[in-house]
């Protein structure tokens, strides 16, 4: 296969145009027939790695996924692709097995989704055989691989019996996908699925188009308030993580009365609550998931565009891993967390409770590692340097440099030259010997008398009292600094012991110069505004329209929005507004199928658009020529929307209670759907609803104390106005302030 055919192949099943890092690679691997592995972070891409080699090859591929909820969706996402795919797990009735299975004899499945304990129970392993005679077996692919081993976090026994696969079908080849960084778990991988001399990729973990930020809590009020702020600043879907699900139901309901649409997710929940409410966040019907970490595992909704950890994670690892559900299709998404020093307490407490269930022991080991943890947690949210470097470090990555996007390279703190500091704290590492934390080093450099360092006859070294002239404060903020610059490593046993590496070297030699971010004030940060990407009104207006259309469809095949298209292929499709079938195909995300099922609906929407905003001469569209493609939009406009369906009856002259009964919706549905036209840019005359004195009146409350909280908009008004009315007004008014 020329790689030429292979981008061919992207683009016809998958839409794309180009291979993401690394993808080619193993791909070609794959298909030359050799053992792979994959090791690409959350929303590197690692599906099509299997995914087009598949469709590529004769015969079937079998997948493992260790979570049903995963399976359906790609499942689901492949054949909006137009791609025969299939999965088996025990939540299917016998007779659906049978069906499944004889689709696959059948040849036309490409790709079978199978749970690890399935693959290994009752006569699956005979049917294998059959398909393998019958129609060939192309590949296997084990997704979350490293849950093969035990130093993972999500180890699971039945994937160990992954083995048999190598055994039974040597000349399968076999490729293994994880998003777990560290060198351990993939060398147990290795081993554990017996690949045989695999053709490894491991991709960087650098997630560009995450925005780094840690906003320190002042108060529980002021918290709570810019927790709202932050989330009213936010488009599109995002989670709240909390610490307890106390915390979780309490937020959830607060935000829900300041008008933003958030539901709970904790353990505590019945199971049914819990697939509810995570199938309405996956739909959009809802925007923000208040979730404690018992959510986000196996949830690959890829137009998250924020998570907020508004209590401290308790490591780094969860930290990266959770924030990491943000922004997988690529999209720019923000990382936002809180900073509280009563949320520390609590998790120190936490910690304290750690004891053997057996003896009521406390668990020392246990409990060391988890506030060195904890303390790392720390040090990266008071971190003065790029956060994204701070971050992967962690997984053994050296970046330097302004990543330009995280809070402290965005607004960087002044730079001092701490070289020769540097060189005392790490020569006075090297003379003890490399057996001592952070802080006993500083009391060795600030000449300290305590009973530790006389002891040691520390006070005999030459970098004893050294470093008199500085405080307590700037050293520590020091030794955080070279740890978070790589200039010093520590230990992970609890202990936290400082250890000299090359870097370390380099700087003792005069062969480095340190530069330490300077915090003058301890004014507590503001929120750094980013700048935002400028695109035109209209293209703005277009996107909210053609977003409505995706949702509207989306519900009526019970599917997440973005399995129709992802918010990149929506964006680029309100900037370059295709009218023909020819423009339309050339979007990224569009491929043959999609392009039959979609592209007219969609042309419609964007040609109604244009009576209202005509294109500039320019646009693509109107030099393409090929008019006879284009779609006239009178015949499509009905198709588009329950939104529309509840203006057309609105505008026809009925009121809304008889919308709603005629359409069995509540009421409080028909005004939102004329909120959110108001706010898509629609012009809606809504005297009829709202008397003009009282739309002045609403119209002064909200710009006297703004728009953000429809509760205190409701109390303002002495509580004399509806939440409905005070909605549809207040969508004229954002709209009018930024037609956003
Ligand atoms: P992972 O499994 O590694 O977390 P996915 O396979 O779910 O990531 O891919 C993440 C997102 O990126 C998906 O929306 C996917 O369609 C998209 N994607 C994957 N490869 C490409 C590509 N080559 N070009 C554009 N988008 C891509
Ligand atoms: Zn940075």
């Amino acid at each position: 296969m020329t790689s030429d055919s292979l981008q061919q192949a992207l683009k016809q099943y998958f839409g794309y145009d180009s291979f993401r890092a690394g993808q080619r690679e193993i791909i070609e691997a794959h298909l030359a027939g050799r053992d792979t592995l994959a090791i690409m972070p959350t929303g590197g891409g690692k599906s099509i790695c299997f995914q087009l080699p598949a469709l590529l090859k004769d015969g079937v591929t079998i997948v493992v996924s260790p979570l049903i909820a995963l399976m359906q969706d790609q499942v689901t996402a492949l054949k909006e692709n137009g791609i025969g795919a299939t999965f088996l797990n025990s939540t299917l009735s016998g007779r659906e097995a049978n069906l499944r299975s004889q689709a696959i004899l059948d040849g036309v499945i490409k790709l079978t989704y199978v749970a690890p304990e399935r693959l290994f129970a009752g006569q699956f392993i005979e049917f294998l055989n059959i398909v393998n005679q019958k129609i060939g077996i192309a590949g296997f692919a084990i997704d979350e691989a490293h849950c093969v081993s035990e130093w993972g976090h999500d180890f699971r026994p039945e994937y160990r019996q992954l083995r048999q696969i190598r055994q039974l079908y040597p000349d399968v080849p076999v490729i293994g996908l994880t998003a777990t960084a560290t060198e351990r778990v993939r060398e147990d991988i290795n081993q554990q699925l017996g690949l045989y001399q695999p053709y490894i990729h491991v991709a960087s973990f650098n997630r560009t188009n995450l925005y780094y930020e840690v906003i320190p809590k002042q108060g529980t009020e002021q918290s709570y308030l810019n927790l709202l702020q932050q989330i009213k600043r936010m488009q599109g879907s995002g989670i709240v993580y909390c610490l307890s699900r106390k915390r979780v139901t309490e937020i959830a309901d607060r935000l829900r009365e300041d008008g933003i649409a958030a539901i709970p997710y904790h353990a505590g929940l019945s199971t049914k609550e819990r697939e509810e409410n995570q199938t309405r966040w996956i739909r959009d019907d809802v925007q923000v998931m208040v979730a404690t970490i018992a959510f986000g595992m196996g949830i690959n909704k890829p137009d998250v565009r924020f998570v907020i950890h508004y209590d401290l994670p308790r490591n780094i690892e969860g930290y990266y891993q959770e924030s990491g559900r943000a922004g997988r299709d690529g999209e720019d998404s923000h990382c936002t967390l809180f900073l509280g020093y009563q949320d520390l307490e609590t998790i120190k407490y936490l910690i304290a409770q750690k004891v053997d269930p057996h003896s009521n022991e406390p668990l020392e080991a246990e409990q060391r590692i988890a506030h060195q943890q904890l303390r790392q947690v720390v040090d990266y949210a008071e971190g003065v340097t790029c956060r994204r470097a701070i971050l992967l470090r962690y997984f053994g990555e050296n970046f330097h440099g302004n990543c330009r996007n995280c809070d402290n390279c965005l607004t960087p703190k002044p730079m001092e030259d701490w070289t020769v500091e540097s060189q005392k704290f790490l020569s006075c590492v090297a003379r003890t010997k490399e057996r001592f934390g952070a802080g006993h080093i500083i009391d060795v450099l600030r000449g300290s008398r305590k009973e530790k360092v006389l002891q040691h006859q520390h006070d005999q070294l030459s970098t004893y009292g050294i470093g008199k002239d500085r405080s307590l404060d700037e050293w520590r903020q020091l030794s955080r600094s070279l740890l978070h610059q790589g200039y010093l490593t520590q230990t992970t046993d609890g202990y936290a012991i400082l250890k000299l590496n090359d870097r370390s070297w380099e700087v003792m030699r005069g062969q480095r110069n340190v530069l330490l971010p300077i915090e003058r004030d301890t004014e507590p940060a503001t929120v750094v505004e980013r700048e935002t990407s400028e695109s035109p009104v209209d293209v703005e207006i277009l996107f909210k329209r053609l977003r409505l259309l995706r949702k509207n469809l989306a519900d009526g095949q019970e599917v997440p929005p973005y399995v129709i298209f992802s918010n990149a292929t929506l964006n680029q499709m309100a900037e370059q507004q295709p009218t023909t079938r020819k423009d339309f195909a050339k979007l990224s995300g569009v491929g043959a199928k999609k392009l039959e099922q979609y592209a007219d609906d969609f042309i419609a929407i964007i040609l109604e658009h244009h009576l209202q905003y005509p294109p500039a001469e320019t646009t693509a569209s109107v030099n393409s020529g090929i008019k006879t493609e284009s779609v006239t939009p009178k015949s499509k406009i009905s198709k588009a929307g329950t939104q529309r369906e509840t203006l057309a009856m609105y505008e026809n002259g009925l009121d809304i209670d008889e919308i709603a009964r005629d359409r069995g919706l509540k009421p409080a549905t028909v005004w939102t759907h004329l909120a959110q036209l108001l706010e898509s840019g629609y012009a809606i005359n809504i005297d009829r609803l709202v008397s003009p004195e009282r739309q002045n009146v609403i119209y002064e409350a909200l710009e006297f104390i703004g728009g953000d909280s429809l509760r205190n908009l409701f109390e303002h008004l002495r509580e004399e106005y509806t939440y409905d009315e005070i909605k549809v007004v207040r969508a004229i008014w954002q709209n009018e302030k930024e037609p956003l």
